[in-house]
């Protein structure tokens, strides 16, 4: 729970003058969802300022200790956001309620937006993102902070250096709701755009998966944990900006520990993570007494894409079949990119008629592809018609290992070329 923002478009910084706007040239009903979600933020400021008290000198001081935190966590992991922006396709998650939640529980409204001001003001820099993406991300997330503080306020919270250990359930009680409040506002907004902006949108797209929302749920804890110190032991919060500062590297780390197993390319699986998740199907499938089948895709005459069209175009091809697999297999099939224009499909639990079915539905699948792509002189391209001659191998009848099986459908690729391409066959019988 804390700022979602749209993933950075990889779109140069332009200038600021209104008439060249990136947000012009996307749909008509994204800038209208746009437009009305920052009206409808409005009477939400007006609410929480109305119901806000005026800051007192302590509530100035707790503010400049969240700033000079949020501050120095910005500055020491600039670096790491950047990676991150750029790697992230989806929703991403930014680190920083860490130090606005605790403004949303501590401090009146008004800071807490102010504080949200002046950090995105530093975000700026290194964001790189259309002026309508930041500032729409920037007001999402002013209005999530101060609605919730609207919330917290409204539900009546105690002071916490009076509250009894009793008490102090209700009290995290509150706090939870504030949270809920504080996300639930974001999800709108800023899912709501991915929905709009995305040719076919996922729940993990619009969401996040869900490791982005552990670490959202965390950072949000963190950022309790930041209140309670605050109100106790402010000095004290000088150690969570080193926490933060590590916590910053570990949600990298973690982003490296996907990259490790993910094909950069295509987003699916690479050899290494697809032979993972194949083997553990395999023993799965071994233990309970089923069969599953591997299939091997080799697109035909990819070579020929790259002379006529330029490497680029050959890439939006590879990146134009991953979706296709992506679309026609069911979630519990394992897809991943062997190499450079072959793709694997392992799919659980199916016997041979199953198997040869899904392939030939692949089949057809890749042959009406329609891509749109660019050619060696940058103009406007379609490729159709291309093909793929799949292999098809089923454990366990015509091997039982995942060597074996990879060796059994790519033999079965290689009869399909020999056989004219643009087929299916299915694997000999044992050999491996
Ligand atoms: P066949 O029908 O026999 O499979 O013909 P083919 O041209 O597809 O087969 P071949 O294996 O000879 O060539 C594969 C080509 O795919 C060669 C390589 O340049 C190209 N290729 C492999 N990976 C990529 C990639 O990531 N991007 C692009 N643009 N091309 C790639
Ligand atoms: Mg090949
Ligand atoms: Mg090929």
């Amino acid at each position: 729970m804390t700022a979602r923002q749209a993933p950075a478009n990889t779109v140069p910084r332009r200038a600021l003058r209104p008439r060249q706007w990136a947000l012009w040239q996307r749909p008509k009903r994204f800038v209208a969802y746009l437009i009305v979600l920052e009206l409808a933020a409005i009477p939400g400021f007006v609410a929480a300022f109305a119901l806000a008290a005026t800051p007192t000198a302590e509530d100035w001081l707790g503010f400049a200790i969240l700033l000079v935190g949020a501050s120095i966590h910005i500055q020491l992991t600039q670096r790491q956001e950047e990676r991150r922006r750029n790697r992230t396709r989806t929703v991403l998650i930014d680190l920083i309620a860490v130090w606005v939640f605790p403004a949303v529980l501590v401090l009146p409204a008004t800071l807490a937006v102010l504080l949200v001001a002046l950090i995105r003001l530093q975000r700026w820099f290194t964001a790189r993102r259309p002026v309508h993406n930041f500032v729409f991300s920037s007001i999402s997330h002013a209005l999530a902070a101060a609605l919730a503080d609207l919330t917290y306020v409204s539900l009546g919270p105690v002071d916490w250096h009076t509250v009894t250990a009793l008490g102090s359930l209700r009290e995290f009680g509150l706090v939870l709701v504030a949270a809920a409040v504080y996300e639930g506002v974001q999800v709108l907004y800023v899912g709501g755009v991915l929905a709009l902006s995305m040719r076919r949108p996922t729940v993990r797209g619009v969401l996040g998966s869900k490791a982005d929302n552990t670490l959202e749920a965390i950072t949000t804890g963190l950022g309790v944990v930041t209140a309670a110190v605050l109100v106790t032991l402010p000095p004290a919060v000088a150690i969570m900006a080193v926490v933060t500062v590590v916590f910053n590297r570990l949600a990298e780390l973690e982003q490296l520990q996907d990259d490790v197993v993910t094909d950069p390319k295509t987003g699916l699986l690479n050899m290494r993570g697809w032979s993972e998740a194949a083997q553990r199907a395999l023993n799965r499938v071994w233990r309970a007494g089923g069969g599953l089948a591997v299939l091997m895709i080799d697109l035909d005459h990819f070579k020929w894409i790259n002379d006529t069209y330029g490497h680029p175009a050959g890439d939006d091809a590879i990146a134009a079949v991953a979706d296709a697999l992506r679309r026609v297999t069911r979630p519990s099939d394992i897809v991943g990119r062997f190499g450079g224009e072959e793709f694997l499909v392992l799919l659980p639990d199916v016997d041979g008629a199953a198997a040869r079915a899904a392939a030939e539905r692949i089949r057809g699948t890749v042959s009406d592809l329609r891509i749109a792509t660019t050619d060696k002189r940058g103009r406007q391209a379609l490729i159709v018609g291309r093909t793929a001659s799949l292999g098809v191998a089923v454990f366990p009848e015509h091997a039982r290992t995942l060597d074996g099986l990879l060796q059994s459908a790519d033999a079965a690729v290689y009869e399909a070329k020999e056989g004219g391409r643009d087929q299916v066959r299915m694997a000999g019988h044992r050999s491996g």
